[in-house]
């Protein structure tokens, strides 16, 4: 068994919002956090280049800095952050074993996993290029910033539907391509969209994929290439010749196609996850809301919220994750020193 390279009285999986925060206040409650970045540092927030509804900021900043600044602040406290992809943990035993990707073992008193949730993207070529330029995942962080251009969104559940309907707001029209006819959105949402399409500032585009996004980083979007087929899939039939594939004059796209929550490294232990891999914690009202049915293992962020998912909201959570964890090592603490104070048998006699 690889001998472990440190024992740490608490370490934060994650450098997003949620993680950030947890390490704030823990590092406040001296637990010396260690906090592990991943391979998107900074997580969701780093990909929108303006955040202008975190509290706090009037005149907003972008992503990256608002990330830096968590960052910053979590370090004067006495956080350390450093790179690690936690592959797996071992819940078996006390402390915890947390196996990263590298082979590095350490051993934890407490867990706080803040790991977040990877938006899905696409794969077309422009997608990559121009993420930040007119591409984006979230509409929330970016709809205002193209204000009176045409904007589509891919996507064809509910936070394709939300966010079309949310950008109806900026843009002139809003087009939605969904691959296939059926949408998986819920009624709700697709009657609300409809009364948008009946206003003219929504078109549904159905059994539509986007092929290729055409731009620049100084331009931003100029143009998409779609292809329809009327029995849905048409990227998957190029060659049908019911296929059309034509270019689509828009100024932003936004990829809705859903989340991927990084919690892989916790297959193996207790800690209940959701059909889609969301961590399940505790909830409800008073302590230990992000608990999960791991002792001493808790949850913050958007590898637990798939529905508000907002930096101010994974923050919220990261503070709440690192009280719960705080509260945990105490009581730990509190349940050791009782057991050394307790006369052992041997003395008794
Ligand atoms: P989702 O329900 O998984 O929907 C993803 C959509 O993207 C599906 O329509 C899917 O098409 C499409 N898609 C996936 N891969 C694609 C690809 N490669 N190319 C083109 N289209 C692709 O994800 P979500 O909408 O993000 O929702 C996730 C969860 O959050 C759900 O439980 C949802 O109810 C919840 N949510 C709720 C709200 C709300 O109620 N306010 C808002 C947002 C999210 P197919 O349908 O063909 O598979």
């Amino acid at each position: 068994m690889t001998e472990p390279v440190e024992h740490r009285r608490l370490i934060i999986a994650g450098t997003g919002a949620a993680g950030l925060t947890a390490a704030i206040y823990a590092a406040r409650s001296n637990n010396e956090p260690l906090v592990l970045e991943g391979d998107e540092p900074g997580g969701q927030l780093t990909l929108t280049s303006e955040v202008e509804n975190f509290p706090g900021f009037p005149e907003g900043l972008s992503g990256p800095d608002l990330i830096n600044n968590m960052k910053e602040q979590a370090k004067r406290f006495g956080a350390e952050v450093e790179h690690g992809i936690v592959e797996s943990i071992d819940d078996s035993e006390r402390p915890f074993r947390v196996e990263l990707a590298n082979g590095d073992v350490y051993t934890a008193d407490a867990f706080i996993a803040a790991s977040g949730a990877s938006a899905r993207t696409l794969g077309v070529p422009g997608e990559d290029d121009l993420m930040g330029y007119g591409v984006s995942t979230c509409a929330t962080c970016d709809g205002a910033f193209f204000r009176g251009e045409d904007m589509l969104v891919v996507g064809g559940g509910d936070a394709a539907f939300e966010e079309a309907h949310f950008l109806t707001k900026f843009a002139d029209t809003v087009y939605l391509a969904h691959r296939r006819e059926e949408f998986r959105a819920e009624d709700y949402w697709i009657d609300r969209v409809q009364k948008k399409v009946d206003e003219g500032e929504i078109e549904l585009l159905r059994n539509t994929e986007l092929l290729e996004i055409h731009g620049s980083a100084e331009e931003g979007v100029d143009h998409v290439t779609l292809a329809t087929n009327d029995e849905g899939y048409p990227a998957d039939k190029l060659d049908d010749p019911d296929t059309e594939t034509y270019d689509f004059d828009v100024g932003a796209v936004f990829v809705a196609i859903g989340h991927t929550p990084n919690t892989e490294y916790l297959a193996s232990t207790g800690v209940e996850l959701d059909e889609t891999g969301y961590i399940k914690t505790h909830g409800g009202d008073g302590g230990n809301q992000t608990a999960t049915d791991v002792d001493g293992l808790f949850g913050a962020g958007d590898v637990v919220d798939f529905h508000y998912q907002q930096a101010v909201t994974a923050a919220g959570m990261g503070t709440k994750a690192a009280i719960d964890a705080d509260e945990y090592l105490e009581s730990q603490a509190e349940a050791a020193a009782e057991a050394e104070s307790e006369p052992t048998a041997e003395a008794d006699d």
